[in-house]
């Protein structure tokens, strides 16, 4: 069984004409200890997509689907699991949580209370615990007595690192967790993190909109574009071998670090994601596609296999006409699909394997 199973996950904010539709229809999958990195520009639904798998979404939202976490459905559960599965279950690094800690108390204090609220440590115990967890994340234990300000942003976010581990999750979700850090504190700060769930074993999904960085700390990525994954496969096949216009496009605009290729100019990408209250018609890249042909603008591809792996879990996915033989049209001109093999249904047969 998956650690995390995400299944024709829907998030729409508010109702009636002024509905956001954020998060339309996202499938994933990740196995227990295992990365998954979640790209895409802002405004691509990757923040509501990682509130809606702890569900800590606003009340406006309103979520349709399944997140089975060790196959318990966190949508459905009540709200007594809910509380003893954040934190304990799973944990969120919130985006831009390192300004987010309590300015009132102590960093050490604040570590504590989930180890309070989940009944793990109180007192000496506790005290104890957060030491070995500030250490973890190489803060000194003494740094336990600091407050917020008088830690660099690099600290406060290894600070929240520690909140996140306190419980020992079994997942971890980061959401742009090194976003607002220098280059070379975020390189740490990542390190941190790939050597944490390693060690511990804990399944990792992490957000950003650097497809590099990703790439460097996940085995698996997945490309968001406009609420929708578009494309998902491993790393080194989505960073280097993009099969969908908007990952390489994504590729291209964040080369890494030391590649011959990060002396160039990043190449970026015109135009801005759509606003997901006014979708473009069709696949909703078209409009920015340098590939796109006269069918993308009538019909939304369906994620399909692109290339079946070889191992379990393996296997590359793209919603893209380019991507699979079978979803190109017929004939010229005529709008119609051939009724190849490739033009299936949205559900990925490798999907339920991924464990
Ligand atoms: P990302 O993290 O990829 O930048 P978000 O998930 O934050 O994307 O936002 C996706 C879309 O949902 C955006 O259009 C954003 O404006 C909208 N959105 C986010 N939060 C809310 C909310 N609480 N109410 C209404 N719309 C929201
Ligand atoms: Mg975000």
């Amino acid at each position: 069984m998956s650690l995390l199973e995400v299944r024709d996950l829907h998030v729409v904010y508010g109702s009636g004409p002024d509905a956001v539709p954020a998060v339309r229809g996202v499938d994933l999958s990740l196995a227990a200890g295992g990365s998954l990195g979640v790209a895409g520009e802002s405004g691509c639904g990757k923040s509501t997509l990682a509130h809606a798998l702890l569900r800590l979404l606003p009340p406006s939202a309103k979520l349709t689907g399944s997140v089975r976490l060790d196959g318990e459905d966190v949508l459905t559960m009540g709200w007594g699991r809910l509380r003893a599965v954040r934190w304990a279950g799973a944990s969120l690094v919130f985006q831009g949580a390192m300004h987010s800690l309590n300015a009132v108390h102590r960093v050490g204090d604040q570590i504590a209370e989930p180890l309070a609220v989940h009944g793990l440590a109180t007192g000496a115990k506790a005290r104890t615990r957060v030491g070995e967890l500030l250490e973890q994340v190489g803060l000194p234990a003494a740094r336990a007595s600091a407050y917020p300000h008088e830690l660099s942003g690099g600290q406060r976010q290894r600070v929240m690192i520690a909140m996140a581990l306190a419980c020992a999750p079994r997942l971890v979700v980061a959401d742009e967790p090194t976003t607002a850090l220098d280059v070379m504190i975020q390189a740490q700060i990542l390190r941190l993190i790939e050597r944490l769930v390693a060690e511990q074993g804990i399944g990792l999904v992490m957000i950003s909109h650097d497809l590099a960085v990703l790439a460097d700390t996940c085995e698996r990525l997945a490309v968001m574009y406009a609420g929708r994954v578009v494309e998902e496969g491993p790393a080194r096949e989505v960073y280097g071998a993009a099969r969908h216009p908007y990952g390489r496009a994504l590729s291209a605009a964040f080369p890494r670090v030391g590649d011959p290729a990060s002396r160039r100019a990043p190449r970026g990408l015109p135009g801005d994601p759509p606003d997901p209250a006014a979708l473009p018609s069709g696949c909703a890249f078209h409009p920015r596609c340098p590939d796109a042909v006269e069918v993308c603008p009538a019909v939304d591809p369906p994620l399909v296999e692109t290339a079946p792996g070889a191992a379990q879990g393996s296997g590359h996915r793209a919603a893209c006409v380019h991507a699979a033989p079978g979803l190109l049209p017929s004939g010229p001109g005529t709008g119609a699909y051939a009724a190849g093999p490739a033009a299936v249904t949205d559900s990925d047969p490798t999907a339920g394997s991924r464990a």
